[in-house]
C-alpha cells in the first residue's frame, strides 16, 4: 500500500526530446536547466511547459530537493473557516458578496474555539482562521479577542495563521499583538490587467490595494502567505512564471496555490468554456508546485484543498512532489456546505476526528511524516 502515492503513480512515461537535444531558446537541456539554483523566465516557463519525461525529471528533482532542504516532515493547520460573510465581490468566488444564494453564517466564539481546542489536544501545532474580508470594528475587535482566548487555552501553544483579508496596518498590528503570527493572503495573479479581469473595477478591489496589504503584513512582523490561482481565463503560462517570479521578488515565506475551479453563481463562470480541463489545470498545479519547489528551496508550501476537489490524492501527490504543509478542514460540518468557493469542495459532510484519521492515512501513503505539535514555521523565515 505505501507504494500508492510513490513519484511513479504520477508520473506518466514518453521521452522529451529536450532531454536529449539542448532548448534552442537558451542552449540549456532540460536537464541542465532543472538542475539549476537561479532560474530566468524563460527556465521556468520551460519547466512549466514539461510533458512526459521532462515532466518526472522535473517533479523528481523537486522532490529531492524538498527532502534535501527541509525533509520529509508535513505540518498540519487546522482550518476554521468561520465566516462566510463578505464584502467583497470578487469573480471567481462562491460566497462573494452579490451570491444571494448563499447561506451567511457566522460560527460563535464557542464553535470556534472548540474547533481550536480540539486542534491543540489532536497536536495539530496550529491553525488557520479563515473568513470572508469584512473590517468593521466589532468584526475586528472579535477577532483579536478570539486570538488571545485561543492562546490562553493552548497555553500559548497553538500557532495561529490568519487569512481574512485586506486589512489596514493598524488592525494587522493589532491582531499581531493579539497572537496571530501568520496570514495568508493570495495575490491571486501577479498580472494586473489579469487581476482585473477577476475582480469588479474599483479602488475596494484593486490590485494595488492587495500589493500595500502584502507589505503591510510584512511591515506589522508576520510571515508572510501568499499565492495564486492556476488555470484561470485568460491566464497564460507566462503569466504563471510571472507569479513564480513575484514570489521570490517579495521573499514570501510560504505560498498556497491551487487549481481555480469554476461556481455557476459566479460571474467568471461565463469564460467556463474556455478553460483547460480540470485534470489538466491539476497537472498545471502540480508543475507550479515543483517548479517554485527549485526555485524557493526551503519555503512553506500548502498542498491546496482545491487540488482534491478534482483528484482524491491530489494533495498527496503534492506533497510527494514538493509540499510540506496540509490544511485538515475543522470547520463544524454545519457550517461546510455554506462555504462552497467552488463547485465539488471535498470533505463537506467529514468531521474533525474522522478528516484527521483520514488524512493521517493518506500522509502515511505519501511517504511523509507528520509534524504533530510542532508550529513548523518556514525554514526561510527562520533564516
Ligand atoms: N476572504 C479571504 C481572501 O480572499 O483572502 C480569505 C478567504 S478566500 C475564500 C481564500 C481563497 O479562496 C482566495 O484567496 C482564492 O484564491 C480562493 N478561491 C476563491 N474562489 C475560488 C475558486 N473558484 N477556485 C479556487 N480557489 C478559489
Ligand atoms: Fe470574499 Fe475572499 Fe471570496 Fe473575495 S475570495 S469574495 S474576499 S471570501
Amino acid at each position: 500500500m505505501t507504494e500508492v502515492f510513490k513519484l511513479p503513480f504520477i508520473l506518466s512515461g514518453g521521452l522529451g526530446m529536450g532531454l536529449l537535444f539542448p532548448i534552442f531558446a537558451s542552449m540549456k537541456t532540460f536537464q541542465e536547466i532543472v538542475q539549476q539554483t537561479e532560474f530566468s523566465r524563460e527556465d521556468l516557463t520551460t519547466l512549466l511547459l514539461a510533458e512526459r519525461e521532462e515532466r518526472q525529471l522535473l517533479l523528481q528533482q523537486a522532490q529531492s530537493v524538498k527532502l534535501q532542504t527541509i525533509g520529509n516532515k508535513v505540518f498540519f493547520r487546522g482550518l476554521v473557516e468561520f465566516s462566510n460573510i463578505c464584502a467583497k465581490d470578487c469573480l471567481y468566488c462562491g460566497i462573494r458578496k452579490s451570491n444571494d444564494h448563499v447561506v451567511r453564517y457566522e460560527a460563535s466564539d464557542e464553535e470556534i474555539l472548540d474547533a481550536c481546542r480540539f486542534a491543540w489536544e489532536n497536536r495539530f501545532g496550529s491553525v488557520v482562521l479563515q473568513s470572508g474580508e469584512l473590517s468593521s470594528p466589532v468584526f475586528v475587535e472579535r477577532i483579536s479577542r478570539l486570538l488571545q482566548k485561543i492562546k490562553e487555552l493552548s497555553n500559548g501553544e497553538l500557532g495561529i495563521t490568519l487569512s481574512c483579508g485586506e486589512q489596514n496596518l493598524e488592525t494587522y498590528r493589532q491582531w499581531f499583538a493579539s497572537g496571530a503570527h501568520r496570514y495568508l493572503l493570495r495575490i491571486e495573479s501577479s498580472n494586473p490587467d489579469l487581476y482585473l479581469k477577476l475582480h469588479p473595477e474599483n479602488d475596494f478591489h484593486s490590485h494595488q490595494r492587495r500589493l500595500q496589504a502584502l507589505k503591510d503584513l510584512r511591515t506589522a512582523g508576520y510571515q508572510v502567505g501568499t499565492g495564486v490561482m492556476i488555470g484561470l481565463p485568460f491566464q497564460t503560462i507566462d503569466d504563471l512564471a510571472s507569479d513564480l517570479l513575484f514570489f521570490k521578488a517579495i521573499d514570501v515565506d510560504m505560498v498556497g496555490m491551487g487549481p481555480y475551479i469554476e461556481h455557476e453563481e459566479t460571474p467568471l463562470y461565463e469564460f467556463h468554456s474556455q478553460l483547460k480541463t480540470r485534470q489538466q489545470r491539476f497537472d498545471l498545479a502540480l508543475k507550479m508546485v515543483a517548479t517554485l519547489r527549485l526555485l524557493m528551496p526551503d519555503i512553506n508550501i500548502a498542498a491546496a484543498t482545491a487540488l482534491q476537489a478534482i483528484d482524491p490524492a491530489g494533495r498527496e501527490k503534492a506533497l510527494t512532489i514538493g509540499a510540506n504543509i496540509i490544511m485538515p478542514n475543522l470547520t463544524p460540518t454545519k457550517y461546510r456546505k455554506d462555504y462552497q468557493l467552488y463547485e465539488d469542495k471535498p470533505c463537506l459532510d467529514e468531521d474533525a476526528e474522522l478528516c484527521r484519521n483520514c488524512l493521517e492515512a493518506r500522509i502515511d501513503l505519501a511517504g511523509c511524516e507528520i509534524g504533530y505539535g510542532e508550529w513548523g514555521d518556514s525554514k526561510h523565515f527562520r533564516k
